[in-house]
């Protein structure tokens, strides 16, 4: 059942990972008992895998994705973005992930590498990529596409942003999966925006399980622009690791730990643990708004993200 269809039938849920870079992550994600065949034990209706910039983790990626093809405990999922890909590139890899039996992409535009001010390809935004695949493979792809709540961060306005999310349905898209958005006020106003604008596509909302300082700071400010509501920033204000969550391994100009703070896994521990509390909460306010799915970022980990997944009851265990 294509994950469109689920839609169709009941609320869907699934995880993201990402192609891990050494081969020990790959063999702890890949390997036998490892996180992919935890993570199935959650009854996910799909898993998504990353895309690299200009494709640079290709192999990895359909390596995963191949194992959760051929495991058939739910849908693979591949991003997919324009980045440094040609009209023909694109062709074969999507071809080529056909041919491995994945058939479900998120298309994306892809997040720019530093210093590029392009796609570096021949498609420069998700719309066209909805419009090339649907053109070359008809449709054999169930294709998503992105979302975002508070506007892209590159965005002249959310107005235009929400108008080139309509073209994205208009050349054929599925569905939405959202970009992070931890202020529900203007999520809910973006959705009935959308309603509004004649947006009927199901509404997959992307959720980063809230576990780590740096991660989260990092995650919210360094591309995306989002707003961090009071309840979030007190968490991360009361469990401040001095002089900075980022300090943290590194060493200053003479040598010395930069991290000075005493009780670095003291203040990790009760950060995480606030942190698993909020997410929960998030997700109970996500889903009395009645929208879609869940898409969980699973940050390749099995244990915390296990404890979300049931103590906020998403699935029945
Ligand atoms: P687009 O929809 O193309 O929009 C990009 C910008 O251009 C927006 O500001 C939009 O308003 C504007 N725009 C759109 N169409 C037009 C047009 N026709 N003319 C003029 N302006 C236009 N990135 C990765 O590199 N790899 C990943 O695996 C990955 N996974 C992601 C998963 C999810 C769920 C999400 C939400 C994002 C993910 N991203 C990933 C990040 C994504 O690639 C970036 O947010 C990127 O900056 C924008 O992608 P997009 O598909 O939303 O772009």
């Amino acid at each position: 059942m294509s994950v469109a269809d689920i839609f169709e039938e009941r609320a869907a849920f699934s995880f993201e990972v990402f192609p891990p870079k050494t081969d020990v992550g790959m063999e702890k994600l890949c390997g036998a008992g490892g996180v992919l065949e935890q993570l199935y034990t959650l009854n996910p209706d799909y898993i998504s895998c990353t895309y690299g910039a200009g494709g640079t983790n290709v192999g990895k990626n359909l390596e995963v994705l191949d194992k959760i093809q051929k495991d058939g405990k739910c849908t693979p999922v591949t991003h997919f973005t324009c980045i440094g890909n040609t009209r023909e590139g694109i062709k074969e890899q999507l071809e080529n992930y056909l041919a491995h039996g994945i058939d479900h992409m998120l298309a994306l535009r892809g997040d720019l590498p530093f210093g590029w001010t392009g796609t570096g390809g021949d498609l420069h935004y998700a719309t066209e990529l909805v419009k090339f695949v649907r053109k070359e493979f008809g449709d054999k792809f169930t294709i998503a596409v992105a979302g975002s709540p508070e506007g892209h961060i590159a965005c002249r306005s959310l107005e235009a942003d929400i108008g080139f999310l309509k073209q994205k349905q208009d050349e054929g898209a599925d569905y939405i999966m959202t970009q992070l958005c931890w202020d529900m006020d203007q999520f809910k106003y973006w959705l009935e925006a959308i309603r509004n604008a004649g947006i009927w596509m199901p509404v997959d909302v992307g959720i980063m399980p809230i576990l780590d300082q740096a991660a989260t700071i990092n995650m919210a400010l360094s591309r995306n622009g989002c707003v961090m509501p009071r309840k979030l920033c007190e968490i991360i204000s009361k469990n401040w690791i001095f002089p900075s969550p980022f300090s943290v391994g590194l060493k200053t100009a003479k040598g010395d730990e930069a991290c000075f703070d005493a009780d670095i896994e003291g203040k990790k521990a009760s950060f995480k643990e606030a942190g698993i509390e909020y997410t929960i909460n998030q997700i109970d306010e996500y889903r009395a708004c009645g929208i879609d799915g869940i898409h969980l970022y699973a940050l390749n980990k099995y244990e915390d993200v296990a404890r979300i997944v049931k103590e906020s009851g998403i699935v029945d265990l």
